[in-house]
């Protein structure tokens, strides 16, 4: 798919369904080598506006037509440091799924196997990077939606601590736990791009936060000597595919052997991860989805007779059924009577789940897990399932609900030749650690030279 050309016309991808441009790939490759995005092409999540040139549908319909008259922060910095925005890519409904199959644009296959999801929400990014459509791609995580579909396609995908990195202009689905994140082929490249996105922008965003911000590149030493690495056992469950164990288990190993000491830690109350994500997702995006009305922004019912049926129709043709659920689901939860038994009582086990964090990371500096319980799966096998869908995220949820930097990095194949996917979370602000760790880990292996297609 990527051409040796610098023809910069539009392609259209088969395989992911976005439109990139074609671009120079040895000067590309060159510049990122070194550290520099300098007309390096970067794929972008169509969740995150960019001025004028894309229309903006976060893959709905109700967006439709919508075009921003303002860029991201994020687009804003990376064109300042040289990269160019080379299109944009496909994704689950206002990032609502794990398959990238709830798209008004129709679904993204995997790059490695055509009738497997890439994973969601971002699965148009990850597959963009996996199929060589665009060397770097942004992409938002909310509970995984970054993660998840880097550990389908074989790329390294990577959320920074929520407020590392602006929010303004990335459509908001759950305020409290939306990030950027970052995908690419190797963990430097994916420190590249976190550099030149991250800081803060208390103007547009009052979560951005003023920490001071590290040289990433630098922390990638490959020297894990005396790091602590804790592995957490309620994230080796029944009914994970014993591959992707065995992958963990033998990093776990690995980091070892480098002279790292590996422990086995405990966080209990990840059990109810899935559960409260899904009570204080569903209420933030009900909140912040209510502002498509048919009066502001894309589509408007052409034949509503009243001001309340342009509310109700636009919304009834507009959003698609995954949508519709959770705006159901969040209205429910928020509202008279039931507040207090599940929005407040998610709120305060999400306080449980960061204190245990915090423990945790006293003896500990990241954590090692599986960044997904299997590799990816057919496509339709769980659209009729919303529940088995969301457990797809259940390795992933804890990082968003606790606002810590994670990152998953390319731990080899199944035995379908499916790529698998292990997970570094690190403490707040310690993206460093992070990085480091992944980078250590990825050096001993060349799985993120691997292409699809290539003979296995
Ligand atoms: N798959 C998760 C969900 O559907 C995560 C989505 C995301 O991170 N945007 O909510």
């Amino acid at each position: 798919m990527s051409s040796q050309s610098s023809d910069v016309s539009r392609q259209t991808s088969d395989s992911t369904g976005a439109y990139l441009n074609r671009y120079d790939v040895k000067a590309s490759m060159d510049a990122l080598a070194n550290g520099s995005l300098k007309d390096v092409p970067v794929a972008i999540k169509d969740i995150i506006v960019v001025a004028n040139d894309y229309p903006s549908t976060a893959a709905s319909k109700i967006l439709e037509p919508f075009k921003s008259p303002y860029d991201a922060t994020v687009i804003k910095k990376l064109s300042e440091a040289g990269a160019v925005i080379t299109g944009k890519t496909n994704l689950d409904e206002f990032a609502m799924g794990s398959s990238t199959e709830n798209s008004a644009l129709g679904k993204t296959v995997n790059p490695w196997d055509e009738s497997r999801v890439p994973g969601g929400s971002s699965g148009g990014s990850a597959a963009a990077v996996a199929s060589g459509d665009a060397p770097l791609a942004l992409g938002t995580d909310t509970g995984g939606s970054v993660r998840q579909p880097a550990a389908f396609c074989g790329v390294v995908g990577f959320k920074p601590t929520y407020g590392r990195v602006s929010r303004y202009g990335l459509v908001a689905m759950a305020s409290s736990l939306d990030q950027a994140g970052m995908f690419g082929r190797k963990v430097e490249d994916v420190a590249t791009l976190l550099q030149a996105v991250a800081g803060p922008d208390q103007e547009h965003d009052a979560t951005s936060v003023d920490q001071p911000i590290p040289d990433f590149r630098k922390a990638l030493t490959g020297d894990v000597k005396g790091l602590k690495v804790g592995l957490p056992k309620e994230y080796f469950i029944d009914g994970i595919q014993s591959e992707v164990e065995k992958a963990v288990r033998t990093a776990a190993d690995e980091l070892k052997a480098a002279g790292a000491e590996v422990t086995e830690v405990s966080l209990p109350h990840t059990k109810y991860s899935i559960a409260i994500y899904y009570i204080i997702m569903p209420a933030e995006s009900s909140s912040n989805l209510a502002r498509y009305d048919g009066i502001r922004y894309g589509l408007s019912v052409p034949d509503a007779t009243s001001l309340l049926d342009t509310y109700l129709e636009t919304r009834e043709q507009g959003f698609g059924d995954e949508v519709k659920r959770r705006i159901m689901l969040g209205t429910y939860v928020l509202s008279a009577g039931y507040y207090d038994a599940y929005y407040k009582k998610a709120e305060a086990v999400r306080s449980v789940i960061r204190q245990e964090f915090d423990e945790v990371f006293k003896n500990v500096d990241v954590l090692l897990t599986p960044t997904t319980p299997t590799t990816a799966f057919k496509i339709g096998e769980k659209t009729d399932d919303p529940l088995r869908m969301y457990l797809n995220d259940i390795f992933t949820v804890p990082a968003n609900l606790a606002g810590l930097p994670a990152i998953s990095v390319p731990a080899g194949f199944d035995k379908q030749g499916l790529p698998i996917g292990l997970q570094l979370m690190g403490k707040q602000w310690d993206e460093e650690t992070v990085l480091r760790t992944a980078h250590a880990y990825e050096s001993k292996h060349d799985w993120h030279a691997k292409s699809p297609g290539d003979s296995k």
